[in-house]
């Protein structure tokens, strides 16, 4: 059996790590000169919509799956003529544009913030006068990370908005006075059999995760369980295949869809230490037509903190007695296996707000005094 997987990144590495764990072969593609999956598969170096490239990776591979949503739609199409991809288009097409993915949310019962589309500076004047002040425009498409978007203050500052986002077609989204953000991953298997993992409380600085904790502090037994079911019913209304992650808003009992990712997501990473089978695993066990795995916690609490802009210092590290796994994904030898803390570097050059690895901490109840130093010698993960 031999999976592909579109994009390279750390997500596709994961996703190798777990596929050589279960005996599957992965051929990445991805026109990167170097990728963090290089580690665990052979690649294709092409562009995502090379025909020659989408060609080869169909005849190498029994099916296809992607770490990233931005699949172009002629790639999708090409694969699918020949090799399964999953998860399928409905998924894609669903999560690639941020208007589609909302009245689709709201078709089916999932409660969203207030939005309207903006196309221009009238319509966005239009959007304003309805949705009021402060609100977020967005592009459709292509956003990531808090990229493409602008925060609307001032209703004058309209034509400021629309040469931000350089006139790309948006969505004017109210911004939601929260109490807090959290984030639903599910996973459907080609049978339809569907597995919720507990949700995550995640924190966001600049419109970039910094850290996730489970079980979600502050979330009440009711918004838990409204936002497992939303997910569930949105992975079978879009007859999805593999992981699917929905984040919210959560105020009190009440919960708001912010976006789905079709796909494994950052503040699932925890899962690999924290759950009986974690977020790739499962990803790889669905997509290849296999039985789930178990969704349940090994531990009593676990917390994820993102390394962005640059790497903790590996004496820091060493010195805290936090292991750290190697090519494959496993805790090397020189560390305690044993330890509550593990660190996963993406072997990336550094660069501002870029992802290069993160920590996770799990105990039966983790001690704030350990996670706060471990916070303190992880770049990004705190911000003042
Ligand atoms: P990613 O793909 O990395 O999750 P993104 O660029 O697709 O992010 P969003 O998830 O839409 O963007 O927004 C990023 C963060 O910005 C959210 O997690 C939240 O913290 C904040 N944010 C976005 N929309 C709103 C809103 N309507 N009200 C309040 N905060 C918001
Ligand atoms: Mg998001």
């Amino acid at each position: 059996m031999t999976l592909g997987i579109l994009g390279g990144g750390q997500l596709g590495w994961m996703l190798g790590v777990a596929a050589r764990r279960l005996g599957i072969d992965c051929v990445f593609l991805d026109p990167a000169e170097a990728c963090t999956a290089d580690l665990v598969g052979e690649r294709i170096r092409a562009d995502y919509d090379d025909p020659d490239a989408l060609a080869e990776l169909a005849r190498r591979c029994d099916v296809i799956t992607y770490e990233f949503e931005n699949v172009p739609a002629t790639a999708a199409a090409s694969l699918a003529r020949t090799v399964p991809v999953r998860p399928g288009w409905n998924s894609l097409e669903t999560s690639q544009d941020r208007l589609v993915e909302k009245n689709f949310l709201i078709d089916h019962g999932v409660p969203v913030p207030p939005f309207r589309a903006v196309d221009d500076v009238a319509s966005l004047r239009a959007a304003v006068t309805e949705i009021g002040t402060p609100a977020i425009l967005k592009t459709r498409r292509g956003g990531y990370d808090g990229k493409g978007q602008f925060v609307l203050r001032d209703p004058e500052a309209a034509s400021d908005a629309i040469d931000a986002i350089e006139a790309r077609p948006a969505i004017l989204e109210a911004m939601i006075d929260f109490d807090l953000e959290a984030s639903v991953l599910v996973v459907r298997g080609v049978d339809g059999t569907t597995k919720a993992w507990t949700p995550i409380r995640n924190h966001h600085a600049e419109g970039i995760l910094r850290r996730s904790e489970c079980p979600a502090p502050g979330v009440s037994p009711r918004a838990g369980s409204a936002m497992m079911d939303h997910a569930i019913r949105i992975a079978e209304a879009l007859d999805h295949v593999g992981v699917l992650t929905v984040e919210f808003f959560v105020t009190g009992d009440e919960v708001l869809a912010n976006e789905l990712a079709p796909r494994v997501h950052n503040s699932g990473h925890l899962t690999i230490e924290f759950s009986e089978t974690d977020q790739f695993e499962n990803h790889v066990r669905a997509v290849t037509g296999r039985d789930l795995g178990p969704t349940d916690a090994r531990h009593g609490h676990g917390i994820m903190l993102n390394a962005i802009g640059d790497s903790p210092s590996p004496q820091a590290l060493a010195e805290a007695r936090v292991a750290t796994v190697d090519a494959m994904g496993v805790v090397a030898a020189d560390g305690n296996p044993d330890d509550d803390a593990v660190y996963h570097g993406y072997r990336k050059t550094p660069r501002v707000a870029r992802k290069v690895g993160h920590l996770t901490i799990t105990d039966d109840a983790i001690d704030p005094t350990r996670s706060d130093a471990l916070a303190s010698m992880v770049p990004g993960a705190v911000v003042d």
